[in-house]
């Protein structure tokens, strides 16, 4: 059966122990994970003590953000190498927070997706236009600037790797919190597909992103396009993120 992805993305909303025990509330609950596949990316600092939490189960690990070298004089930075040393399998690459609050580049971008194929981490290469983008009428010409920038030239072969569409503008926190319209999502997903076409000759899996929540998620996952969501502030409570995970399922 084809799982739903739902990737939990605690961001920085979570201290220590707040990660440490929401992660083993979440392993009390009965969670259908022959249906769901469950990628929680903790802060960086977390991460070490959520893994010993999941080791052996069915949850994954995911980074937030990864450094596009494996080792060296880069004061502050954590590498994909180090995340999958310390049991990450997946890693966000160029989520909107990273690119629009710490200024990273769609070379950065390629770089770092770079660096995750090669240490063996599961990419989620994230794009979405801006609210500037959409009133200007160049959402398109922004998807396929930061897929073109990714995916240029590189050699995918069978790697897997997927693509979460998260328009800044839906995103809660640090955009407007607007959730897209699923008719809009599905256009775009289907759009994406199409894109990636030229680039991958595998069907590559399209998330949702931005203000995703329990009441919502239905109207995305059961769109032909959508293959799981990014969910980040309903991902960070035990009642919003087990009622997201129970209303996909039921
Ligand atoms: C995100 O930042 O990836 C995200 C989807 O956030 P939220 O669900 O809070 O809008």
């Amino acid at each position: 059966m084809k799982k739903t992805y739902v990737l939990a993305n605690w961001k920085m909303y979570l201290d220590f122990d707040e990660s440490n025990i929401l992660m083993n509330q979440l392993l009390l609950e009965e969670i259908d994970h022959e249906r769901l596949e469950i990628v929680i990316f903790p802060s960086t600092l977390a991460l070490s003590e959520v893994e010993k939490a999941v080791r052996d189960t069915p949850f994954s690990l995911g980074a937030q953000n990864v450094a596009w070298v494996p080792k060296g004089a880069y004061t502050g930075a954590v590498s994909a190498l180090l995340f999958k040393e310390a049991g990450a399998s997946y890693a966000l690459v160029g989520h909107s927070e990273r690119r629009y609050v710490f200024g990273e580049r769609d070379s950065d971008v390629r770089k770092k997706f770079e660096a995750c194929l090669e240490v063996g981490i599961t990419p989620v290469l994230c794009i979405g236009e801006t609210k500037e983008d959409m009133d200007e009428g160049k959402r398109q010409y922004r998807l396929k600037k930061q897929l073109f920038s990714v995916f240029n030239e590189l050699d995918l072969g069978d790697t897997p790797f997927l693509i979460a569409y998260e328009p800044v503008w839906a995103i809660s926190g640090s955009g407007e919190g607007l959730a897209c319209t699923p008719a809009d999502v599905e256009d775009v997903h289907l759009w994406i597909k199409q894109e990636m076409a030229q680039y991958s000759k595998n069907n590559v899996p399209v998330l949702y992103g931005g203000s995703v929540n329990s009441e919502n998620v239905v109207s995305y996952v059961s769109l032909g396009s959508v293959d799981g969501v990014l969910v980040g502030s309903a991902s960070t409570t035990l009642t919003s993120f087990t009622a997201l995970t129970q209303a996909i399922v039921a």
